[in-house]
């Protein structure tokens, strides 16, 4: 896909583009719309994760990579155990526990939050998003949507059908 591309990575595209406003004829923006438009609509909202990983003394576990903790007494929703990705065979395993919490500008976003108010807000950013001829939004954060990877790779080729 980026073959014939200069590639440069751990650079803001705020940023970037304030130093070289002409460089592309064309853009895709993967990140976050509002942000874009300097949330001049205002802030779209997310939920963000607390990780909390810890080392334990024993081999195995949860026997699985991902196991997901779906009762209210339970404070964490999910446990990664990463050797399992792996198959690895050490005598300690390492986990992390996830926890849900509260999202505000400036951190990691991960999950959008689709509900009336939020998609409305979207759906305005998204009329603004058209108006902009040389610039093409997707992913999960330009798009406000949560998508599984295989999702996000259908979306990502479907738009570029609409572009070509
Ligand atoms: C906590 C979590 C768990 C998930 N678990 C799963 C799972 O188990 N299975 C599954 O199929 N999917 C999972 N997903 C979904 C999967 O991660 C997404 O579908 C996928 O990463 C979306 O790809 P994307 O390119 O849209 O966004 P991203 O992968 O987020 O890529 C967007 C890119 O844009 C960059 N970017 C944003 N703003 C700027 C900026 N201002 N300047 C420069 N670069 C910028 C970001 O750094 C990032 O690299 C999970 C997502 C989250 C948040």
């Amino acid at each position: 896909m980026l073959e014939g591309t200069e590639v440069r990575t751990g650079i803001d595209f705020f940023e970037f583009r304030k130093e070289n406003p002409e460089i592309a004829e064309k853009i895709i923006f993967t990140g976050m719309i509002d942000e874009y438009f300097g949330y001049q609509l205002g802030a779209l909202e997310y939920r963000s994760v607390r990780f909390e990983t810890e080392v334990l003394d024993c081999e195995n576990y949860q026997g699985n990579a991902v196991v997901n903790y779906t009762e209210r007494e339970v404070p964490y929703t999910r446990i990664i155990e990463h050797k399992h990705f792996e198959f690895g065979k050490q005598e300690k395993t390492v986990i992390s526990r996830e926890y849900s919490s509260e999202w505000s500008v400036g951190m990691e976003p991960y999950y959008p939050v689709n509900d009336e108010k939020n998609n409305a807000l979207f759906e305005e950013y998204k009329k603004l998003a058209e108006k902009e001829e040389n610039v093409i939004f997707g992913g999960r954060l330009g798009d406000y949507k949560y998508y599984d990877m295989d999702k996000v790779v259908a979306a990502a080729l479907d738009r570029l059908e609409e572009f070509n």
